[in-house]
């Protein structure tokens, strides 16, 4: 018989966030452990009465669970990881992603969103890379990996590797190496690289091993395409560029040119990768430089489309205030120089910042610049990174699309 999981009893009161089905419990919430479980065991969690109220993997940090199944009878086996997993693919299936020639890279699993706090797994072409961010998610990883081999099935998936080194929590001890945890020993060679990959329909080259996060912003699928819808005819800033998503969209879209900024030389050499692929017939400028310095600098009316997508500002609430503050300086720069009758592209992914804040810091920099701008667009994150209706955090991605005048 299987010993049963460390029992945790939650403080009075504090079962009611997961009685609405929020996915985390937070140290404090906790008044006791019947034995003391280590970080990324398997947890049970009961309320101060007594009563089961959900299971999890247990963590180290603020967040002290992440709530795996409301389900007393729900047990957490390879069957669990396989059933979930083949839930998130059946969402991607729904969203028409898993079979569509022109996009063969999406986010198959998003945390929260997919009912599976704490990880992450992306798609690109028939590779699949894992990010764990809970100590939990990474002992599981080869049963993850077995999971998606049954999902995908060894036509569709060659490889899968783990690209947590970067995401687990700092003081968990594990030291992890990023690695394939799988990989098929097919020994015909692949005809192509493996690692390029198309969004719709435009090529672009993966670098899961050596880029940030997993490799590519899959988050601004549905926002690049509106770039290249605006693009034609413009000159196009295209500022903390990284991999040259919205470049890319900008130049096929019709640009007359295209500016890519980025502070990381590593990031210029895949951006210009990417620009080649695409074999463009308009001049098309990298340059690794500061983006509020550039933009500060720039001649007046260079750009009549300008994209702002940087880094999140606010990682945690305590950085909030200068965050808010950072959004405002940026975007005051660039509506200071942008010509009447051009469109601003501006985001923010920082989770802490909702939605009102971040449209109040551009409000703030549209007024210090002392321009008229109208809303044309109020974007997000695509559908392939969905938000738990528990769990509003999840909804980081905010975008304003401006008209200058
Ligand atoms: N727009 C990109 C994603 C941006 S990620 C896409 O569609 O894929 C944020 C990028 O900002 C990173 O590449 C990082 O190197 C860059 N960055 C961070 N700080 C910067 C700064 N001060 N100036 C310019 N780029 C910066």
């Amino acid at each position: 018989m299987t010993q049963p999981l460390p029992r945790l009893t939650l403080r009075p009161g504090k079962e009611q966030s997961l009685q609405r089905r929020h996915p985390w419990v937070f140290s404090g919430a906790i008044s006791r452990a019947d034995r003391q479980p280590q970080e990324g065991d398997l947890v049970d969690l009961y309320t101060s009465t007594g009563d089961f109220i959900a299971r999890g993997h247990c963590g180290i940090g603020s967040i002290a669970v992440r709530i795996l199944t409301f389900d007393p009878a729900e047990t957490i086996d390879p069957d669990f990881w396989h059933r979930r997993l083949q839930a998130a693919y059946r969402l991607r299936q729904t969203l028409r992603l898993t079979d569509t020639p022109s996009t063969t890279c999406y986010r198959l699993v998003h945390g929260e969103g997919d009912n599976l706090p704490g990880l992450v797994i992306d798609i690109y072409g028939t590779t699949a890379v894992i990010q764990a961010h809970s100590v939990g998610m990474y002992l599981v990883r080869h049963q993850l990996a077995h999971a998606l081999r049954t999902v995908y099935g060894p036509e569709r998936l060659h490889a899968v590797y783990d690209k947590s080194s970067g995401t687990l929590p700092p003081k968990s001890g594990l030291d992890p190496v990023d690695s394939y945890l799988w990989r098929t020993d097919d020994p015909t060679p692949h005809p192509l690289d493996p690692r390029l990959v198309l969004e719709n329909s435009h090529p672009f080259r993966a670098d899961w091993e050596g880029g940030q996060k997993t490799g590519f912003f899959l988050d601004q699928r549905d926002n690049r395409a509106l770039v290249g819808h605006y693009a034609r005819g413009r000159r196009v800033l295209n500022t903390f560029c990284y991999t040259g998503g919205f470049s890319v969209y900008a130049l096929r879209g019709g640009a007359l040119s295209v500016d890519s900024v980025d502070s990381s030389e590593k990031a210029i050499r895949l951006c210009t990768e990417n620009i080649a692929l695409s074999t463009p017939t308009v001049p098309h400028r990298e340059l690794v430089a500061d983006a509020l310095a550039y933009v500060r600098q720039m001649p007046p009316d260079a750009y009549d489309l300008v994209i702002l997508d940087p880094p999140a500002f606010a990682k945690h609430q305590k950085a909030l205030p200068n965050a808010l503050q950072g959004y405002k300086r940026l975007n005051a720069a660039a509506l200071e120089k942008m010509p009447a009758g051009s469109l601003l592209f501006t985001f923010s992914c920082s989770q802490a910042v909702s939605r009102e804040q971040f449209r109040l810091a551009v409000f703030s920099a549209a007024a210090q610049a002392g321009r008229r701008v109208r809303i044309l667009h109020q974007l997000t994150q695509p559908a392939d990174h969905p938000v738990n209706i528990y769990h509003p955090e999840g909804e980081y991605l905010k975008g304003l699309v401006l008209y200058v005048e």
